[in-house]
């Protein structure tokens, strides 16, 4: 069976101006949007000898582009596939396209296997760059897809006295802050249970880290995120990409924000004094992430990247400076290698982002 590949994560996790960057396109940025010579192997060639003027436009937050000389509006997967050669409009090449994507630009994706239940959400029907999706059109079925709906319930007994946080430093304060317990039973077993909220607040999932790593495999990933389920004729995703981790509680608008990969840097930073941190949960930013933070942050105010001192880390800051930098003061403060966030005190913050 061949690995599932997702088209929407894909597209939200390759980033435009990366792409250019990639391909070495000048292009000159106006707000959202970037034009340039077009690229494209298939553009039409001027013969008359006359200058060339930029054809191509690239609306970033709509990750499509367009091109007045070759006639296109498509989006990111599919100017990867022709700047490799490759036709989009081709199931097998656009697939090839999509891996071939991923790996330049170190696009991690769930890796779903494709068990003929995988089906569009809404908000994908709605885009017009995904006509030419053959994959995702073939799997596709009738029920609603609802993202991120809010819980209808809470996980109870979890227990916030579990060594894992204290051993890590946490103070009972700050499990207690972000709603922290080791769970013991059901699809939590084992695990740190995390509480994750939408941007108004409203309950969301859990997701689970396990507590001993040296039980993590391919089946126990170190942490966990809810699947889809489908129940009541509908069904039901979470989708972390569309989420920041503890949004809702910062004092919005904000002139400070910190950004960090995951839930530990959050809570550790909230514990040494700097309460206004968000995480995206993985190591790139959407569009729709990009978003929350425009919206969080004050026309003036200023976004610290503070990701870990890794390779991940490094790509991960130059996904938020491509999608933020075009808006946003932002700043990343580059920790050394093998460095993260939890490893830092509070005095080395104080250094760090001169807030
Ligand atoms: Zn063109």
């Amino acid at each position: 069976m061949a690995t599932w590949i997702d088209f929407r994560e894909l597209r939200q996790k390759l980033h435009f101006a990366d792409v250019l960057r990639h391909y070495n396109v000048q292009a000159k940025v106006k707000g959202d949007r970037a034009y340039a010579l077009c690229p494209l192997p298939g553009h039409p060639k001027r013969s008359d000898g006359k200058k060339r003027t930029p054809s191509l436009s690239v609306n970033f937050s709509r990750n499509i582009y367009n091109c007045f000389g070759c006639q296109n509006g498509e989006n990111a997967i599919e100017f990867v596939a022709k700047m490799e050669g490759l036709d989009p409009k081709d199931a097998d090449q656009f697939r090839q396209a999509a891996l071939k994507a991923a790996e330049i630009f170190g696009i991690e994706l769930s890796g779903r296997k494709d068990n003929g239940k995988r089906k569009r959400t809404v908000a994908e029907k709605s885009e017009p760059a995904a006509k030419n999706e053959p994959e995702a059109t073939a799997t596709a079925s009738t029920l609603p897809v609802i993202i991120n709906a809010p819980l209808d319930f809470e996980l109870k007994h979890l227990d916030p006295t579990h060594s894992y946080l204290a051993s890590r430093g946490f103070t009972p304060e700050t499990i207690k802050h972000f709603g922290l317990g080791y769970c013991s039973k059901g699809m939590m077993q084992d695990r740190i249970a995390i509480p994750v909220h939408n941007s108004t607040g409203q309950l969301v999932g859990y997701a689970g880290r396990l507590v001993d790593d040296r039980k993590v495999s391919d089946e126990k990933p170190k942490y966990l995120f809810p699947g889809p389920r489908e129940r009541d004729g509908r069904r039901w995703e979470f989708h972390k990409s569309d989420l920041l981790y503890n949004l809702h509680r910062i004092q919005k608008p904000v002139h400070d924000l910190i950004i960090v990969e995951g839930f530990a840097s959050v809570w550790w930073l909230h514990q040494q004094g700097w309460p206004n941190v968000v995480a995206l949960m993985g190591n790139s930013i959407s569009i729709a992430q990009a978003n929350s933070v425009r919206n969080v942050l004050q026309a003036d105010g200023r976004l610290w990247i503070l990701t870990d001192g890794d390779e991940a880390g490094v790509r991960c800051a130059h996904s938020i400076l491509g999608r933020i930098s075009p808006y946003r003061f932002v700043r990343w403060v580059k920790l050394n290698d093998g460095q993260q966030p939890t490893g830092c005190t509070s005095e080395g913050f104080r250094a760090m982002l001169s807030l």
